[in-house]
């Protein structure tokens, strides 16, 4: 019989080949050929371990391993098996083949559980085909809405609503999946940190008690176009400069300022027409704020837009300052930390409460249902990249830990 071990490193190789990208990281895009066969895979996995086996409208797949009383709510466990485009061979499979091993190990030592424990592997957590990610949660927490399936759209303009058609899936139907929330006692999910705080701390189990959550925001900032040589600096309408300052606003308002917790990014900038001797006409750019405090959140927002449209007045320049999405933070269970901690102390390792900066499926399902996160180091805190990495004893003791947490809530 194969090790604990020796099955996550088996899971690990058998899914990092499903890819687009061989030799360049791992890139499973939901839809796609290497997305299927990965489900495949899992779909085998799960029979093998005797779970009945569910898909719905939109591709989020059940694995259920039926408890001894079936009218009480059921404790789901799981994550996603898609990845970013060069992404790494660990982020989501973690916590799908690691929910698989959880049940194996519970299964082995003859528990049975009163619960019903379902295995969910959901659809497109990464954003990577419709800009928007977790749609497999969203469906199943009702957020998504008719004109969702319209406007969002892959690469080639393709709108979410036709892929569905094409892949013989009815979008009707996606949009009234949405679970009885009374259904589920808890959502956990296990996932790589992607972070570098359980490194730096040498501590072997992050427990999530907050998920940050994004707000984006685009700001277009109108100029004048004029010439770099000819154009004296007192008249010139320049949107660079401006462009600055607010970067570096963005910087100040969420290092430590109003909120400890926060970060600010801009991560995306297009200069129109972008040449090395005009003044641009334009320039567009992303702000990504998150923060684990809604309120804080909200003042950084405030205050980042009142000292825009002073900076811009300032430089009598016309913008556009519009919020793209603004979802709110979550709180994890607290009754489930405190199992999550129990379950730490029995498997003898190391454990830190920590907040994560990265949304998940987690984040989503938190809406309607309690919802709880284990986090296992990621290697110099690095993930969506080919170098991705944690290591093997690293996982088994995440899931030795789960199947603890498992059993607590199931029983
Ligand atoms: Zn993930």
């Amino acid at each position: 019989m194969k090790s604990l071990e020796q099955r996550i490193e088996a899971h690990i190789d058998e899914l990092a080949q499903y890819t687009e990208t061989p030799n360049h990281g791992v890139t499973r895009v939901v839809y796609t050929e290497q997305d299927t066969l990965a489900k495949e895979y899992m779909k085998k996995q799960m029979e093998e371990l005797g779970l009945k086996i569910e898909e719905d409208e939109i591709g989020n797949l059940f694995g259920t391993w039926k408890g001894t009383d079936r009218k009480l709510p059921q404790v789901w466990t799981g994550s996603h098996l898609d990845a970013p485009t060069h992404g790494g061979k660990f982020d989501g499979v973690v916590g799908v083949f690691g929910s698989l091993e959880a049940i194996r190990i519970l299964q082995q030592e003859n528990f049975k559980p009163k619960h019903d424990i379902i295995l969910v592997v959901f659809v497109a957590e990464e954003p990577t085909r419709f800009g928007i990610g977790c749609l497999g949660s969203r469906a199943l927490t009702g957020m998504i809405v008719p004109a969702d399936l319209e406007s969002w759209k892959d690469k080639d303009h393709i709108s979410l609503k036709e892929v569905l058609l094409q892949n013989g899936r009815n979008p009707e139907k996606v949009l009234s999946e949405e679970l009885a929330p009374e259904k589920i006692k808890n959502f956990i999910e296990l996932h790589v940190e992607q972070g570098a705080v359980l490194e730096t701390e040498q501590k072997e189990i992050g427990i999530v008690d907050d998920i940050a959550a994004p707000t984006d925001i685009q700001l277009i900032i109108h100029g004048e176009q004029r010439h770099a040589g000819s154009t004296p600096m007192s008249i010139r309408k320049d949107p660079m400069p401006a462009a600055a300052e607010v970067i570096l606003l963005v910087e100040k308002l969420t290092k430590n300022n109003i909120s400890e917790t926060s970060v600010g990014t801009v991560g995306k900038m297009v200069i129109t027409p972008g040449a090395s001797n005009v003044i641009p006409e334009q320039v567009e750019l992303t702000i990504d704020i998150r923060d684990v405090d809604a309120n804080k959140k909200k003042r950084i927002i405030t205050e980042l837009s009142k000292e825009i449209t002073t900076i811009l007045d300032e430089r009598d320049l016309s913008y556009q300052f519009s919020i793209k999405s603004d979802d709110v933070p979550s709180r994890m269970n607290e009754e489930v930390v405190q199992f999550i901690k129990k379950s730490c102390e029995e498997v003898g390792c190391s454990a830190k409460v920590m907040a994560s900066g990265a949304y998940h499926d987690a984040l989503i399902m938190s809406r309607r249902v309690p919802a709880n996160m284990i986090f296992v180091p990621s290697q110099n805190g690095i993930s969506h990249a080919p170098t991705e990495f944690t290591a093997t004893a690293e996982i088994a003791t995440g899931i030795k830990v789960l199947a603890r947490t498992l059993e607590k809530l199931s029983k």
